[in-house]
């Protein structure tokens, strides 16, 4: 039995350079019917001044690390769960890895593939792609996935004023590395909203680009968690052990890859599920029975006479694609797609919505690996 949250995991503050308070964080959080909300400001942790829940919501406190020194801007590094600012590693970006890791913490690579154009050429990627041990990669980060389209002054502000125009999923060269690096092992794949709700001017108006609430209601990390937050009723007030607890158990699904990104602006994704049995050929896995494996999970490769059964399903008709190693297996436009498969492989779902004009990624998955 899996308990569903979802919430933004890559958001900034007036403690860095976000321009709204914990507060108004909170306002946009409960009016988009988030479950939680995970402040990354950047090089500083406020866990003490702002954790809790909050007007019933759970309100996390990590940071997002970077080596301010360094010319060119790379590696940002969100690091969840840490008790202790580690911002004094970021200059090797390995050390900073394994220090989130010495405080069981886990660590995402932020917008690590990103797009520039001659306009926008300033990017924040990854480089140091030797580094190990982290927890996943943010393949959706949906500020930074905006960059790419901003060739001309007019784009500029067709972005800031009609922003879901644009947008149709993760960088596409993002999703390749990422089938590349779950070759050889796991890596959780989140969403980031990168919030900072950021004010700019036309002549004599004042505008917000991607102001929090939008943020909020756009795109998500949905998880599957092993009991109920205890705080999830809303009426709790900010004693720590509920707190703690749920902080745990969300902590536990992202590194055990219990989740999707959600681009819940599209269509609320919640109810979606991925799972998978391994069964003699023909047979069909039980209608209510649980899975042998949820996204996140590894099974063995099947053995002669058995196979693979992975069935999807979403809350809402549209183009389901089961991919293996990057590549589509299998494909079903409905609210159900079944694929039965002997073969080893990393094996992920995209749902594909149509929505302003145009087919929109609405659903990534993190994979189900079966491997030898
Ligand atoms: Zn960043
Ligand atoms: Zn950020």
């Amino acid at each position: 039995m899996w308990h569903e949250y979802h919430g933004n995991i890559h958001l900034h503050t007036t403690h860095s350079d976000g321009t709204g308070t914990f507060d108004e964080v909170i306002d946009a959080a409960r009016a988009a019917g988030l479950d939680f909300v995970y402040a990354t400001d950047h090089n500083v942790l406020v866990r003490s001044q702002e954790e809790g829940y909050r007007r019933g919501v759970l309100t996390l406190v990590g940071q997002e690390v970077h080596d301010v020194h360094r010319v060119p801007q790379r590696n940002h590094l969100l690091c969840l769960g840490v008790r202790q600012d580690v911002s004094h590693l970021a200059p090797s970006p390995q050390s900073l890895i394994d220090g989130v890791r010495r405080q069981d913490g886990l660590s995402f690579l932020a917008h690590p593939v990103e797009e520039y154009t001659a306009l926008m050429p300033q990017h924040y990627s990854w480089e140091d792609w030797n580094v190990s041990g982290y927890t996943g990669v943010e393949i959706w980060n949906y500020m930074c996935g905006f960059r790419g389209f901003i060739t001309s002054r007019l784009r500029a502000l067709l972005v800031a004023l009609f922003p879901h125009r644009f947008t149709v999923g993760p960088v596409p060269d993002m999703l390749r590395k990422w089938d590349e690096l779950t070759q050889s092992r796991a890596v959780v794949a989140i969403g980031g909203t990168d919030a900072h709700a950021w004010r700019f001017r036309m002549g004599p108006l004042e505008r917000c680009f991607l102001p929090y609430l939008h943020c909020l209601r756009a795109l998500n990390t949905h998880i599957l968690a092993e009991r109920p937050f205890l705080g999830a009723n809303g009426e709790l007030d900010a004693s720590a052990e509920p707190v703690q607890h749920d902080h745990q158990l969300l902590l536990s699904a992202l590194q055990a890859g219990h989740c999707w990104v959600g681009y819940d602006l599209v269509a609320p994704s919640r109810g979606f599920r991925f799972q998978a049995w391994q069964l003699p050929d023909g047979e069909l896995p039980p209608a209510n029975g649980a899975p042998h494996a949820i996204m996140g999970d590894t099974l063995e490769v099947p053995t002669p006479g058995r196979r693979t059964c992975f069935r999807v399903q979403v809350p809402r008709l549209a183009e389901i694609r089961l991919l293996r190693n990057g590549r589509t297996v299998a494909r079903q436009v409905g609210r159900e797609l079944f694929h039965q498969d002997p073969a080893p492989g990393v094996y992920r779902v995209e749902v594909w919505l149509e929505r302003w004009g145009k087919s929109r990624g609405w659903i990534f998955s993190n994979p189900i690996y079966v491997r030898r």
